[in-house]
């Protein structure tokens, strides 16, 4: 796969979507730099295809390696109650997973981080800012294991 896999009207083609805190050929790993969830992580492939099962087999055994990297990291380093993994890409149909750390006090929890708010407040920021405090030893943690395990450079 080459550049000319990207779509000019792809915002994932044409944006890293986040902090780059890894990348190879193939892949980026990115802080979303969400102010509501931190630590919310994404692995995205580089070139624009929509389903996994737009990849060949291997590939997609590869992209969950990874996935499952970052989640690992993430319960090492941020310690949530709960980890969700998603890839649902309806509005940029461009391959992403999503990779959530949640707390049973998060401002959802338990349901999806895109379904609406069920608490908010001095509770809710508390986590918030707790997270934000673990960030840099995360991110220093998930480059450090990105490379180890597939390669690659960190940014
Ligand atoms: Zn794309």
């Amino acid at each position: 796969m080459t550049k000319n896999d990207l779509q000019i009207d792809c915002l994932l083609c044409q944006q890293e979507g986040g902090i780059v805190i890894w990348t190879d050929t193939t892949y980026r790993v990115i802080d979303a730099q969400d102010a509501t969830y931190p630590g919310l992580t994404r692995v995205i492939f580089n070139h624009h295809v929509a389903e996994m099962t737009d990849l060949p087999h291997d590939e997609r055994q590869h992209m969950m390696s990874i996935v499952c990297t970052v989640e690992a990291v993430v319960r090492q380093q941020l310690k949530p109650h709960k980890v969700n993994l998603a890839s649902l890409g309806n509005y940029v149909q461009h391959l992403h997973w999503h990779v959530i750390p949640r707390w049973s006090d998060d401002a959802t929890f338990p349901d999806a981080i895109w379904t609406a708010v069920k608490r908010e407040g001095d509770g809710v920021i508390a986590r918030q800012a707790a997270i934000e405090g673990l960030l840099p030893l995360y991110h220093a943690e998930l480059k450090q294991r990105l490379m180890k395990d597939f390669g690659g450079s960190a940014v």
